[in-house]
């Protein structure tokens, strides 16, 4: 059967190149890059060049990159440090109702240690506003962190105007670029950042590795683990060695091929946009039209749940993903859609085509050939297919199958 692989932003596959360089550190060149001998100089000399790859990649000097396991320990410890060593001087966080879970629930946590949390809304395009950010400053505020790229809506935010607010009002900045990085050319420079997240397997990269960009001076206390003296005491914790250097050459491939590689994603997504949209009844395009990544489509279909379009389209070989968050063992639609200001009812019947560098537009046509015939059937099984009495009654009878609606 033909398999399309259209969920790029849950993860990617490995590049060739970047499992060949991480091979010869599994087999042969395994040691620890803190001991004093060859081998451990060997590895040493390794994670310092992939240092310098992710660096460069961000427009970064290498001391300012720290590697973690991950985007999300690198959100943990960003949000985490900024807040603990600025304790005595405020106690105000910042950030938006969109973020990956990774940095809410880490706000929300401190939340429930006594910093007060400011979670700003966002339009109907998932954007936060700069002068809703510029309206809830005060001066307690000690960090803003404001994803660069949403992943389920593919949002771009504002976030060199955010950067330069936060500047000039001496607040420390952090940002979620897992999505952003190596899709939207940036520096850290350009956006105006203090501390900025990666991860390895949303760029052709591995799982379990990622790094936190701090800028040189940034007040941040390592507080996550306790251990050694890794990563110049920010890190505890033996390196990932063949994770760091696939992270290194996944950066650095991303980088060198990002123009093209943007140009034939948006040729691919924008095609999928204007089809889908065009072609199939009671659909809408969510995020920006055009702030938005440029291999991130998503919609939401009426009158259809989003996980049985999944498992449709599975059945025909195409893997995508739904923002409701049904399919993840959760009953609540997605926490991005709804604050978007989408009902409850139509954020159920969402959908996400994140495209990659693997996609073509025969990937397309063929998603095209077999979606519509996938939505009219389960329209007609559907007992959302009642449009005049959702417009009467605003009723949801897929929430209240799921017990889950509050409407
Ligand atoms: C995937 C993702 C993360 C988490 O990264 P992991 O490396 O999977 O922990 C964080 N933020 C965003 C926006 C993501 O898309």
């Amino acid at each position: 059967m033909r398999r399309v692989y259209f969920d790029h932003s849950a993860t990617t596959p490995v590049r060739p190149d970047v499992a060949d360089e991480m091979c010869a550190f599994l087999k042969e060149n395994f040691g620890n890059p803190t001991s004093l001998h060859y081998f451990g100089r060997q590895a040493r000399k390794e994670v310092e060049a992939a240092r310098e790859k992710v660096a460069a990649a961000i427009g970064a000097t290498p001391n300012e990159i720290v590697f973690t396991s991950g985007g999300t320990e690198s959100d943990n410890m960003a949000i985490h440090g900024v807040a603990m060593i600025n304790k005595n001087k405020g106690n105000h966080i910042i950030t938006s109702a969109v973020e990956h879970h990774a940095v809410i629930n880490t706000v929300k946590a401190l939340g429930k240690e006594g910093f007060t949390v400011t979670i700003l809304p966002v339009d109907k395009y998932g954007m936060v506003s700069v002068d809703d950010v510029a309206a809830a400053i005060t001066d307690k505020t000690i960090l803003i962190t404001i994803m660069h790229a949403n992943n389920e809506v593919g949002t771009i935010m504002p976030i060199k105007e955010i950067g330069s607010l936060a500047r000039s009002k001496g607040i420390t900045m952090h940002t979620d670029a897992v999505q952003s990085f190596g899709k939207i050319p940036f520096s850290v420079e350009e956006l105006g950042v203090d501390l900025l997240t990666i991860s390895g397997h949303k760029i052709y990269g591995p799982k379990g590795v990622g790094a936190l960009y701090i800028r040189k001076g940034t007040r941040w206390k390592q507080s996550l683990f306790h251990g050694g003296a890794q990563e110049r005491l920010r890190r505890a914790g033996t390196e990932n060695v063949p994770g760091i250097v696939g992270l290194g050459k996944a950066a650095e491939l991303a980088i060198r091929d990002l123009q093209s590689e943007a140009e034939h994603l948006k040729a691919l997504r924008d095609r999928l946009i204007h089809e889908v949209t065009t072609k199939i009844d009671y659909v809408k395009l969510t995020g920006h039209p055009t702030m938005r990544l440029p291999n991130h489509a998503s919609f939401t279909f009426e009158f259809i749940e989003g996980e049985s379009m999944l498992l449709s389209l599975d059945l025909k070989g195409v893997a995508a993903s739904s923002g409701s968050a049904c399919t993840s063992g959760s009953l609540e639609p997605s926490h991005v859609l709804l604050a978007m200001g989408i009902p409850h009812e139509i954020a159920h019947g969402s959908i996400r085509i994140t495209l990659g560098r693997d996609n073509t537009m025969e990937d397309i046509d063929y998603f095209l050939e077999i979606m519509p015939p996938i939505v009219n059937r389960l329209r007609a099984m559907s007992p959302l297919d009642q449009e005049t009495e959702f417009a009467i009654n605003g009723s949801c009878d897929a929430c209240k199958a799921h017990g889950s609606c509050k409407m």
